[in-house]
């Protein structure tokens, strides 16, 4: 008999599914493996501990690890992505630029965090983000060693991830919210693992009935490369309102004449840096073609 239930745990070709107040241990039905945590599924119940996934319901929004989008999704139906930053160790604002890009493409709504707001190098950092503010993006400032609680409203009602470069205090984050979420994967690791290795790709826990978190070594940069020379520019908002004003319909913006695009920039309106960061994608993209 099927019935429904969500992917809490991803292990490669291994998934824990919580299904009424059960976790079933699960591989998928046949070869098919295109599953992540956060996933809504209908499984076959085989015993108390086991299950197999039948299928998927209808995605909100899909994640990929940067390497390869094909094969390596992390989390499904997230809501908000956290970008965690802060001014030590040195923040790159290009890793901003395209995780804001990456959720835009997937419909999902990001918030940066401003994370280390006890260091005194904090407020030069925080200068350089506010255009991020006047692009419309949310920006919150916490200190992380002294908690997360301003984050709660945020999370509330979401299915969040938290990424950012390592050392910008993404595990504080999590520790500060989920206190217990350690202890419990090493419990349900070692249920599973009866003495095989096993890596969590990612994990899912619940913040409270409707808010969740999703953790993933994996996620500390999105796959851009799914998305094509010619969407890009649509993911920058400030690029918008330029886009078809160039003379070639079929402007890659970056050696033809009449480019809006540039013109806007030479104008003021659009950032140097973020034309730039548009021009470095769409190549990448047309040489990963
Ligand atoms: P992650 O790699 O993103 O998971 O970062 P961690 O959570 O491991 O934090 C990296 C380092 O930054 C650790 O030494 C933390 O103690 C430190 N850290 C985290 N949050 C804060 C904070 O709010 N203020 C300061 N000064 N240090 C912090
Ligand atoms: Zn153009």
């Amino acid at each position: 008999m099927k019935q429904a239930g969500q992917i809490i745990r991803s292990y490669g070709r291994r998934f824990i599914v919580e299904s009424g107040d059960r976790t079933y241990d699960c591989t998928s039905r046949g070869k098919r493996v295109d599953y992540a945590c956060g996933d809504n599924v209908d499984i076959t119940v085989l015993n108390n501990e086991q299950a197999v996934i039948e299928g998927t319901h209808d995605r909100h929004s899909l994640l990929y690890r940067q390497d390869d989008w094909r094969t390596k999704l992390i989390a499904a139906n997230v809501t908000r992505i956290f970008f965690v930053t802060a001014a030590v160790p040195s923040p790159s604002e290009e890793l901003l630029g395209r995780c804001l890009l990456a959720a835009e493409a997937a419909d999902i709504e990001p918030i940066i965090v401003v994370n280390k707001s006890d260091l005194p190098e904090t407020d030069a950092w925080l200068q350089k983000l506010q255009p991020y503010r006047a692009l419309g993006y949310q920006l919150v400032t916490i200190s992380a060693k002294q908690g997360a609680d301003a984050l709660r409203p945020l999370l509330h009602g979401n299915t969040s991830v938290l990424v950012g470069q390592s050392g910008m205090g993404k595990s504080t984050i999590t520790n500060a919210l989920l206190p217990e979420a350690a202890a419990r994967v090493g419990e349900i690791s070692e249920a599973l693992d009866a003495g095989r290795h096993t890596t969590t790709h990612a994990a899912l826990y619940h913040l409270d009935a409707d808010s969740h978190l999703i953790d993933s070594p994996g996620l500390q940069e999105f796959g851009l490369s799914h998305i094509g020379a010619t969407e890009l520019a649509g993911l920058f908002p400030e690029m918008r309102e330029f886009i078809g004003h160039c003379r070639f319909h079929n402007c890659t913006h970056r050696q033809e004449p009449d480019c809006a695009l540039k013109q806007a920039s030479k104008d003021g309106h659009i950032r140097p840096a973020r034309l730039e960061l548009l021009q470095k994608l769409v190549n990448q993209a047309i040489n990963s073609k």
